[in-house]
């Protein structure tokens, strides 16, 4: 007899007769001799309705009050599909978070689970009972015991943290497609559906926009081992499996807080080649990397910065040995590059530094935690270590450093994060077989704001207390870049520096610097709304040379401007203009293969019921 926690979204449980259904599947489950957990999210779109109420009254309802209106969504569908589950003769309980002892943050509105009391559960269990848990909802911490939410599509999160408290066999995810695509359906028809994919795989994807699965609920499959599956609530099809590998074994206290870096990996055969003042016009990231993979060389990291008049600066880090050829591949490209529109800005400028070093922390949800790239930022300016190139994902945050610091900041790493180190583990990936597609799927995210801060003092610490701030106000960061042009003002060298939030707390994130920026010496703030994000990630693009220049060649044919590019080892991530989006993506996924036969069972599936 197998513990089975099931998870339905909002609309497979949208109507009577969805929530028929999915009772008719639970009890099937439980008919077939299985004990089930079934967790659920409000109706249709009941939260989406109750957050425009909540508009309609207030321009900034208070986060309290928001989580005493939207944890009601879920509470609805508890209570009915046990309803549905009694009439079919199948004994079952509805319990709220709090009752089930659904620990959290007090953190209204994005509380993070601390822990699960599994007790009352089992109990339920043991007397046969089926119990239907509301999603996205917990109880806090606090003396006053308030009610909290996870964020929105946190249900999913619920499931896979009940899983892991219960020590579940499998966690399954109902939803309304067939699983984990390449790309969301809506946006690429011919998407295809994948049997198998990653953990950290699917943690990129979900934390770029695959809004198939809550970013924090894969964090959580990854670090206790969860079996984790994708399925439509429609069909009886397998899905697709989120394969994590064993995890070390870690204590349920502080399931979603405790120990965010499992490791400090460096690589210290790195070198940097930069190009300043390259036209920011469509093709030209394209026609650099082409020359590069058209030599079979390997890059490891890029970013271009925002651009500065009408020229971008544009970073890469190759292997020693191929420093020689990258650098003469970028010296013969520079005075093809001459910026005609402007020809004061004259021409490209080539500048590498032989000796670089990588240190990055591994572990799972970086980007969801934004104190831990803040603390990784903090200790190397501790340790007086100067960051060059940084580089974040879900999976890993890397700085690039001058090689004469790296053991020193590996050191102070280590000690900052209780963990021990180990040369990048590339290599074990570089073996993977040659079937393996370079990029899995894509991802675009519309949701995202361009920051900048200009004239940041060129020295330690800078990105520490810049970024330091941001997690005192929970504002998560993605795609940081520094620019590699140095600008002096007042005497002082300076850089910019670009990165991009949640659109919803570009607002917060700009009041937070600029309040913040005579103090720490910086200039202007400045933010840009129009943007969409437009990711690649794939295990496979690991040690394979010309998966980027395939992504900007893509963007180039389309007439796409890049306007920001940052790379981590599994994904690469390119900022074009938010009118462009989905057109990116869609040329994207086209350019990597990754279409198919459009996916006829997702539009059957839709009809009606899904796209109303
Ligand atoms: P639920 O209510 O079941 O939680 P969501 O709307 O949160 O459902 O997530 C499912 C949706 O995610 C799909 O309808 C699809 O449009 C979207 N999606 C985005 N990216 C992907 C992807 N890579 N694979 C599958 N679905 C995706
Ligand atoms: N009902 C919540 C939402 O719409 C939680 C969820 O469905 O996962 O965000
Ligand atoms: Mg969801």
């Amino acid at each position: 007899m197998a513990l089975i926690v099931q998870k339905y979204g909002g609309t497979s449980v949208g109507s009577v007769e969805r929530i028929q259904a999915v009772a008719q599947r639970v009890k099937q489950a439980v008919d077939a001799g299985n004990s089930l957990v079934v967790v659920v999210s409000a109706m249709g779109k009941t939260t989406d309705g109750l957050v425009k109420l909540a508009h309609e009254i207030s321009k900034n309802p208070s986060r309290r009050e928001m989580d005493m209106l939207l944890s009601t969504g879920e509470q609805v569908s508890i209570a009915l599909l046990s309803m549905a589950l009694q009439e079919l003769g199948q004994p079952a309980v509805s319990m709220t978070g709090a009752q089930v002892g659904i620990v959290t943050e007090a953190a209204h509105t994005r509380a993070r689970i601390l822990s699960i009391e599994t007790e009352r559960l089992e109990r339920h269990l043991n007397h046969g009972e089926v119990v239907v848990v509301a999603g996205f909802q917990g109880i806090s911490n606090s003396d006053d015991l308030e009610i909290t939410t996870l964020g929105r599509g946190g249900s999913d999160t619920s499931a896979v943290a009940l899983a892991a408290a219960l020590k579940a066999d499998v966690c399954e995810i109902y939803t309304d497609v067939p699983g984990i695509l390449s790309a969301d359906p809506r946006l690429v028809p011919d998407a295809q559906l994948m049997t198998e994919i990653t953990s950290d795989e699917m943690l990129e994807l979900a934390s770029l926009g695959a809004k198939v699965l809550h970013p924090r609920a894969v964090e959580i499959a990854r670090n206790y081992g969860v079996t984790l599956v994708v399925r439509s609530s429609w069909t009886d099809d397998p899905g697709t499996r989120v394969i994590s590998p064993t995890p070390q074994p870690r204590p349920l206290e502080g399931l979603e807080i405790a120990q965010p870096v499992d490791a400090v990996e460096f690589d210290t055969d790195q070198a940097k080649v930069s190009l300043l003042r390259i036209p920011d016009r469509p093709g030209v990231a394209a026609r650099l990397f082409g020359e590069i993979a058209d030599q079979n060389l390997d890059i490891d990291l890029i970013i271009q910065s925002i651009h500065e008049g009408n020229t971008n600066d544009i970073a890469f880090t190759v292997t020693q040995q191929s420093l020689k050829r990258a650098e003469a591949v970028a010296a013969a490209i520079a005075p093809a590059l001459r910026n005609h529109a402007d020809p004061a800005y004259g021409e490209a400028e080539v500048m590498v530094e032989r000796a670089i070093a990588k240190v990055s922390i591994a572990g799972a949800g970086m980007i969801g935690r934004p104190g831990v790239a803040a603390q990784m930022f903090s200790t190397l300016a501790n340790a007086g270590v100067n960051i060059q190139m940084i580089s974040t994902s879900e999976v890993k945050v890397s700085c690039a450093i001058a090689a004469a610091d790296c053991d020193r900041a590996i050191a102070a790493l280590c000690d900052a994060f209780e963990v021990s180190s180990s040369p990048a583990q590339l290599e074990t990936f570089k073996a993977h077989d040659e079937a393996m597609p370079p990029v899995r799927g894509v991802a675009l995210d519309l949701n995202q704001a361009q920051l900048a801060i200009r004239h940041v003092p060129d020295r330690p610490g800078m990105a520490a207390k810049i970024f330091r701030l941001l997690a005192e106000h929970a504002i998560s960061v993605d795609m940081i870049i520094q620019s590699q042009r140095c600008r002096l003002k007042e005497g002082c060298v300076t850089r910019d520096i670009a990165f991009t939030v949640a659109r919803a707390d570009a607002d917060a994130a700009k009041a937070a610097l600029e309040a913040a920026a005579p103090e720490l010496g910086c200039g202007e703030v400045t933010v840009n709304r129009a943007i969409a994000k437009v990711s690649a990630v794939g295990i496979g693009m690991i040690g394979r040379p010309g998966v980027a220049a395939q992504m900007f060649q893509a963007l180039a044919k389309e007439q796409i401007n890049i306007l920001m590019i940052a790379t981590s080892e599994i994904k690469i991530s390119c900022v074009v203009d938010e009118a462009e989006g989905v057109r990116s993506l869609q040329a994207v996924h086209a350019a990597f293969g990754l279409g198919g036969n459009p996916q006829v069972s997702v539009h059957a599936q839709r009809e009606g019921a899904v796209f109303q």
